[in-house]
């Protein structure tokens, strides 16, 4: 992928390097309690979880680091979904409105609870931001098999996927419906939603290559990566075997082809992973 002298999003907000502090701890009981929470699980003294910075900016750092390649890898790929959504939403006359990036290390606070490494990136639709420690990206590589900057750059377009899942409304809807599903029912809405992330990180794909940006061997990195992360593949790492029914976001089979779909289609109206039949 050509990423290195291009532009970058400005809407990154740096958390990293503030250890337990970048949990901004608001005053009240509830951050009181989750001061003492914190000090027991990890046996650190309560004053390390108490952040020092300004109550409105939770200690996020100003200004772009210099020679950080991974800061300027993720926020070119964000302004990459900027620019590609923008236009995608311009032509049926609407404004987009895009995502801020939480770059973490460790834990976090978002408006979804706590966010930790351990949960890997998401995205929160209660404050429209994605979260993400860089650290994935290593065990994307190393854990996964999943080496490549597009396979990176999937990552952040699938959770720029939810984004857009959330500012069309389908989020809101989804969530109504899971609340009546049941939990099988509910797993497996949750595994169409995460095919539609999928897709639209292909859809996203399709124009970095119509842009030029892409080099060869992209889309397959793209494509391993998403096979690497099926839940299929994950549960029988973890566990040895497979349990379908507790899919949350697909098997890689499943997760490859519709990234695929939104790859070599291009059309976000290719991504209707909710379509009875649609597998
Ligand atoms: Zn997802």
């Amino acid at each position: 992928m050509k990423w290195e002298g291009r532009e970058g999003s400005s809407n990154i907000e740096d958390r990293r390097g503030m250890g337990g502090r970048g949990i901004a701890v608001g005053g009240g009981v509830g951050g009181l309690l989750l001061v003492l929470l914190m000090s027991a699980l990890t046996g650190r003294s309560p004053a390390d979880f108490i952040s020092t910075s300004a109550p409105e900016d939770p200690g996020v750092r100003s200004g772009v680091p210099e020679n950080d390649p991974q800061y300027k890898f993720v926020s070119v790929v964000l302004k990459d979904t900027e620019d590609v959504w923008g236009q995608l939403f311009a032509k049926s006359n609407r404004s987009y409105e895009p995502p801020a990036l939480v770059l973490f290390d460790g834990a976090t606070e978002s408006a979804c609870g706590l966010g930790q490494s351990a949960m890997g990136p998401f995205y929160c639709p209660s404050d429209r931001k994605v979260y993400l420690d860089l650290s994935f990206f290593r065990e994307l590589d190393e854990r996964f098999g999943a080496p490549g900057d597009f396979a990176r750059a999937y990552v952040v377009a699938h959770e720029v996927g939810h984004h857009i899942q959330t500012f069309t409304g389908l989020s809101d809807r989804l969530q109504s419906a899971r609340e009546q599903a049941g939990r099988r029912g509910a797993n497996a809405l949750s595994v169409r939603q995460e095919l539609q992330a999928d897709c639209y990180a292909g859809v996203f794909g399709y124009y970095e290559g119509k842009r030029g940006v892409l080099d060869a061997g992209d889309a397959e990195e793209g494509l391993m990566a998403a096979a690497a992360i099926g839940d299929d593949r994950l549960q029988r790492e973890a566990q040895g075997r497979v349990v379908p029914e507790s899919f949350t976001h697909g098997s890689s089979a499943q997760r490859v082809m519709w990234l695929k779909r939104g790859l070599e289609s291009g059309r976000v109206d290719a991504c209707n992973t909710f379509e009875n039949g649609s597998r």
